[in-house]
């Protein structure tokens, strides 16, 4: 069938081939990779078929204040979320081929009008080089995940904020904190914000464990949301509660944006295909597993953060289910990660740094490759900011947009009956009209996510 290392040795394989544009700088900057994988087994060839359909890079969240009415930045460019919204990309052209007649690798019809399912044999896999931020990454470190860097340090200071210039992230933190990052899945801005994180509530959960044998903690830089109770922030274990949902840090101002754990739990619940496509979906689309590449990792955190906060939502609107996702680790390395770029890192070069760019590419006709640098088009001018030429492909405009070219190019006969007869005209109507994925949401809200936040909504009501 398929292993972790040939998965996690297909998508970075596939990065290898992709052009530089965007791709972290070899030995001063580091980069996080997620993938979506379309296998497809065909039980008559007796043949397991794998490709990578979406692939991303990205550590950057913007925050509040830099967030467009538009639809036309991208607001998280996690390298997880990258990979999601590319996927979503692909899906609507393999749609819009199976609706206007051509071949699909994906669906086929399925047995309600208007509806498509996945072809038999079909599954997807989600792969991510780290374990997710936010609650995937809080876990004891272990003897041997403590060597040769030392223990977590209780941060003292603040850096100071330099918003509108190159900031070095690593530059600016003692050794001991730069090793600390070594030890958890880190995402760019997260070791500002845990020296930004001052608040503290001992009330919390947090981890249960030996302390004599376990004496810190992987952390996250994400934060809590601000309406549920905060981290103790205490030394060693006790730094962190565990279960929480958590914002992902930027720069700056706060961030609207879940933390990758919290989003991918969702996706566990709602499917990954987003609110649009599940007009079209006879049934949510589900990851079939997900593979982390070599890194600091936890099974039980993982498997905390994506399945056990979810597993008693009960409910939902009969196509959707809480199926436990498999997770499996690789034990081969993003060679383009924090480690190794550290390892291989000559001072000449200057100083460490993430990788402002994204990537994003996926399996579809035209212009497959996307690249973003703070939400939009890498190297757009000023001047064009806001013009349709400085959108990414993958941004919520663009995406709905093509979604209402697959509409247009559904034959009325065959149009999804929540599409039917409704005047829609804002990507907030059309995600609203899709009521059963609505009503799974709500559900999952109030049994597993209640402190969720609520995006505004003006955010969502451009067309
Ligand atoms: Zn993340």
């Amino acid at each position: 069938m398929w292993s972790p290392d040939e998965i996690a040795g297909l998508c970075y394989n596939h990065f290898k081939k992709l052009p530089k544009r965007g791709k972290p700088e070899a030995g001063r900057e580091w980069t996080l990779l997620a993938a979506v994988i379309l296998v497809t087994d065909s039980s008559e060839q007796k043949t397991v078929h794998k490709q990578v359909v979406s692939l991303g890079t990205g550590t950057k969240c913007i925050g509040r204040s830099t967030m467009s009415l538009k639809g036309d930045i991208l607001n998280d460019s996690h390298a997880e979320v990258i990979a999601r919204r590319g996927c979503v990309r692909y899906l609507t052209e393999q749609l819009f081929r199976a609706v206007s007649g051509q071949s699909s690798d994906v669906f086929c019809p399925g047995s309600e009008e208007g509806k498509w399912a996945v072809k038999p044999g079909v599954s997807f896999l989600f792969f991510t080089s780290q374990t997710p931020c936010g609650d995937a990454s809080i876990f004891p470190m272990t003897g041997s995940q403590a060597q040769p860097c030392e223990p977590v340090k209780l941060i003292q200071s603040k850096e100071p904020e330099r918003r509108g210039q190159k900031r070095h992230a690593e530059s600016d933190l003692k050794e001991s904190d730069r090793h600390s990052s070594r030890q958890k899945s880190g995402h760019t801005d997260e070791r500002e914000a845990m020296t930004e994180n001052k608040e503290s509530n001992p009330s919390n959960a947090v981890l249960h464990c030996d302390p004599e044998e376990e004496k810190d903690l992987h952390r996250t830089g994400a934060k809590c949301v601000p309406s549920g109770p905060a981290d103790p922030l205490q030394p060693g274990l006790l730094y962190h509660s565990i279960g929480a949902l958590r914002l992902k840090p930027g720069r700056g101002d706060r961030t609207l944006s879940l933390s990758c754990s919290d989003k991918l739990a969702r996706w566990g619940v709602l499917g990954f295909q987003g609110a649009l496509l599940s007009h079209y979906l006879q049934e949510p689309l589900y990851f079939r597993a997900v593979v982390v590449g070599k890194c600091p990792y936890s099974h039980e955190a993982m498997q905390r953060a994506l399945n056990t906060r979810c597993s008693d939502v009960r409910g939902l609107p009969p196509v959707f289910s809480k199926r436990d996702l498999e997770i499996l680790q690789s034990g081969l390395e993003f060679p383009h990660n924090h480690t190794h770029t550290e390892a291989k890192h000559k001072h000449t070069l200057g100083r460490i740094s993430p990788c402002g760019a994204a990537i994003s590419w996926c399996a579809v006709s035209q212009q497959p490759l996307d690249v973003t640098a703070n939400g939009y088009k890498q190297g757009v001018t000023k001047k064009a900011l806001g013009t349709s030429q400085a959108r990414s492909l993958i941004s919520k405009v663009e995406l709905f947009h093509s979604f209402l070219k697959l509409v247009a190019a559904t034959e009325d006969s065959r149009l999804p009956e929540s599409l039917c007869g409704k005047d829609l005209k804002t990507y907030w109507d059309y995600k609203q009209a899709a009521e059963p994925y609505q009503q799974a949401w709500t559900q999952l809200r109030l049994q597993a996510f209640p402190l969720w936040p609520r995006g505004p909504r003006e955010l969502l009501l451009f067309s």
